[in-house]
C-alpha cells in the first residue's frame, strides 16, 4: 500500500502543535510494516527549509480562481527522517515565517490544488489518502467532485480531526476557487451558511478519525457547531489513540537533556534536569517544581492560569514554571506575576524546543487543566519522562492518565476546570510529594508505559486495508 499523508505540520520540517508530533512520526511507524508512507506538506521559509537542499521533481502552475501560481514539488536530498517527504513550493503564497495567518484559506486551498494535480500526474497513484485537521479538509470533496480529479476518484481517503475548534470556515464568495464541480453539490462544502472544510471533510471522507476514543465520544456533545454532523455520520468515525515518538522522546537519548537517564537512574537524572532549570530560572530546587508548556489559549485553561498560580503559591511551599505563548492578554499577566513571585515562579513566554524537553525531565508535576483536549501528547511524554501530570480528565487525558486512588494509578486528576479544582489538585501534588518512597515508585512506574505507536500504528494501517 501506498499512503500519502497530507498535512500544514509535519515534526521536524514545521511544527506548531501535537499535529507536527504525530504527522512526524505516524509515517515513520508505519514504514516498519508493509505499508508505504509518505508525507506531503508546504515548503515555509524556516530552519529546515533553509537548512537542507532539495531536488524538484515537479514543476507547473496552479489556477486559484483567475489567478494563476507557480508551484514546485520538492524532496530533500538527504532523508533520514524515516518516510518520504514532499514539499508544495508555492513561493507567492507558502513561503513564510509562519504557519499559520490570517491568509490561511488562498494558501491551503492552493496547497491542496497543487498537491491533487500533481498526483494527477502520477502514474502510480497512491493506494490511500490520509488527510489531517481543516487546512487539507477540502481535499475528499475535491477528489470526489471536481471534474479536473476524477481520475482520483475511488481513491479512499482518510481524515484525521487534530482539533474540531479550528474549522477553516471562509465565505461562499470564495467558492469560485475550488476547481470546477457539479454546483448542485455545493451543499457538501457547507454548514451554517459558510464553507466549512473541516464539515465537507467528516461529510466526503471515506473514513473519520479522531485522536482518542474518549474525544470522539465528547465531539457528539461539544465539536463547535459541528456535533450533529459527527453524530449523523458516526458510523464512519472511530476513535484512535495518538502515540509518541519514542526515538525523539527518549530521556535515554535525548540531546536536548542535561543529563540522560533510564528507569534505573530517573531520581538522579531528573534532578540534574531539574537543577538546570531551578538554576536558570531563579526557583528553589528543593520545592516540588509545578509545570506547564502549551498555547495559551482558552482550551487549555490558560486564562485561569495567573489566578490559580497566585493562590497556590500564596498557600502551598512550592515552584512553578511555564512555557508557553498564545492569548497576549494572559501572556501579560503571566508576566507580571513573576515579580510578584520572584524565586518561586518564573514563565518563558515563547517557543522552546529544548526547553520543553528538559521540563518535561525536570519538572516534578506536568499541568494540563485542559477544556477541549483532543488526545494530548504533553502528558505522555511528562510520562516518559518520569514526571506526574496533574490533569481534567478529558478527551485523550482520560484515555491515558489514571488517578492516584484508583488501582494502579500514577496521576492526578480532576473533573472541573476551575480555580478551585485545579489548586485542590495542586495540593494533592504537594501532598504525593511529601510522600518521597511512594512519588519515586510512581516515576519508575510511569516511564516504563508504552504511549509508543506500535499499537496505534496497527490500528490505523487496519483501517487501510480495510478500505482496499
Ligand atoms: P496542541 O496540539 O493542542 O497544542 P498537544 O499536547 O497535542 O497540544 O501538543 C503540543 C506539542 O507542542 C507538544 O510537543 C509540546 O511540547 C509542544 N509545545 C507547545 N507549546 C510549546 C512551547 N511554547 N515551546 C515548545 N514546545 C511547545
Amino acid at each position: 500500500m501506498n499512503i500519502v499523508h497530507i498535512s500544514a505540520e509535519c515534526y521536524p520540517i514545521a511544527k506548531v502543535g501535537g499535529l507536527a508530533d504525530v504527522v512526524g512520526s505516524l509515517p515513520k511507524y508505519q514504514n516498519n510494516s508493509d505499508v508505504l508512507s509518505q508525507v506531503i506538506m508546504p515548503f515555509y521559509d524556516n530552519k529546515f527549509t533553509k537548512g537542507n537542499e532539495f531536488s524538484i521533481i515537479f514543476e507547473s502552475k496552479l489556477e486559484l480562481g483567475s489567478k494563476d501560481f507557480e508551484y514546485k514539488i520538492v524532496t530533500p536530498i538527504n532523508n533520514n527522517l524515516g518516510f518520504n517527504l514532499f514539499l508544495v513550493d508555492i513561493p507567492k503564497l507558502l513561503y513564510k515565517e509562519y504557519v499559520y495567518s490570517n491568509d490561511d484559506t488562498d494558501r491551503f486551498l492552493a496547497f491542496q490544488i497543487a498537491t491533487l494535480d500533481w498526483l494527477l500526474t502520477l502514474d502510480a497513484k497512491p493506494t490511500l489518502v490520509h488527510c489531517h485537521d481543516h487546512h487539507t479538509g477540502l481535499v475528499p470533496f475535491m477528489m470526489l467532485q471536481s471534474k479536473k480529479y476524477s481520475l482520483l476518484k475511488d481513491i479512499p481517503t482518510v481524515f484525521t480531526i487534530h482539533n474540531a475548534q479550528y474549522q477553516g470556515w471562509f465565505s461562499h464568495d470564495k467558492v469560485s476557487l475550488i476547481p470546477k464541480f457539479n454546483f448542485e453539490n455545493v451543499g457538501l462544502l457547507d454548514w451554517d451558511g459558510s464553507i466549512n472544510p473541516l464539515a465537507a471533510a467528516i461529510k466526503c471522507a471515506t473514513r473519520v478519525t479522531t485522536v482518542s476514543p474518549s474525544y470522539m465520544e465528547e465531539l457528539k456533545g461539544n465539536a463547535n457547531g459541528l456535533e450533529w454532523l459527527l453524530s449523523h455520520e458516526s458510523a464512519k468515525c472511530v476513535g484512535i489513540l495518538n502515540g509518541i515518538d519514542s526515538e525523539v522522546w527518549n530521556p535515554e537519548t535525548d540531546t536536548y537533556l542535561i543529563k540522560n537517564y533510564t528507569n534505573g537512574n530517573v531520581q538522579s537524572g531528573c534532578k540534574e534536569n531539574k537543577n538546570w532549570l531551578c538554576e536558570e530560572f531563579n526557583l528553589d530546587v528543593n520545592k516540588p517544581l509545578f509545570a506547564f508548556i502549551g498555547r495559551l489559549v482558552g482550551e487549555k485553561g490558560s486564562d485561569l492560569f495567573p489566578e490559580v498560580f497566585k493562590k497556590s503559591l500564596e498557600t502551598e511551599n512550592i515552584s512553578i514554571l511555564l512555557l508557553g505563548s498564545g492569548n497576549k492578554e494572559v501572556e501579560l499577566q503571566l508576566e507580571e506575576l513573576k515579580s510578584e513571585f520572584i524565586g518561586t515562579y518564573n514563565a518563558f513566554i515563547g517557543y522552546d524546543e529544548r526547553l520543553s524537553h528538559i521540563i518535561y525531565s525536570g519538572a516534578d508535576f506536568l499541568l494540563m487543566p485542559s477544556r477541549v483536549e483532543p488526545c494530548g501528547l504533553n502528558q505522555m511524554y511528562a510520562l516518559r519522562y518520569g514526571t506526574i501530570p496533574i490533569v481534567r480528565s478529558i478527551g485523550g487525558l482520560k484515555d491515558t492518565v489514571i488517578d492516584i486512588l484508583e488501582e494502579d494509578g500514577f496521576g492526578i486528576c480532576h473533573k472541573e476546570v476551575t480555580v478551585s479544582e485545579i489548586t485542590v489538585a495542586i495540593e494533592r501534588g504537594v501532598q504525593l510529594y511529601k510522600d518521597q518512597p511512594k512519588y519515586k515508585k510512581i516515576r519508575k512506574q510511569i516511564m516504563s508505559i508504552d504511549h509508543s505507536w506500535n499499537a496505534s500504528a496497527n490500528k490505523y494501517i487496519n483501517l487501510y486495508k480495510s478500505l482496499n
